[in-house]
């Protein structure tokens, strides 16, 4: 997340990496929503939601993606248009590109 945090939101770290300074793994959420990811622990990790983005990508199926998860169908969509792990995209589209990038001699 890039910007000011709107009015009645706070900042919650999705990667849950304490010394990450990555803008995009911040999103912001009511108190609320802060308090019930800390009680209730997420069926997904930041990572696996980057992993999930990435296979997506390599046109494996979603349903085959899921299943490997433990989770729905519906978990891989929200993830892939962006509804839940928001930075998990930005994440493995910067993945994707490193590895198609060529060798570069110096
Ligand atoms: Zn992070």
């Amino acid at each position: 997340m890039v910007g000011p945090v709107p009015d009645g939101l706070e900042l919650d770290h999705l990667c849950r990496n304490r010394y990450c300074v990555n803008p995009h793994h911040l999103e912001a959420v009511s108190h609320r929503t802060t308090v019930l990811r800390g009680f209730i622990p997420p069926k997904l990790m930041y990572n696996q939601a980057v992993q999930i983005v990435l296979r997506r990508m390599r046109d494996e199926k979603g349903s085959v993606i899921s299943r490997g998860y433990g989770v729905g169908g519906n978990a891989v969509c929200d993830i892939m248009k962006a509804k839940s792990w928001k930075g998990a995209r930005i994440d493995a589209a910067f993945l994707l590109a490193l590895e198609q990038e060529p060798e570069v001699e110096c």
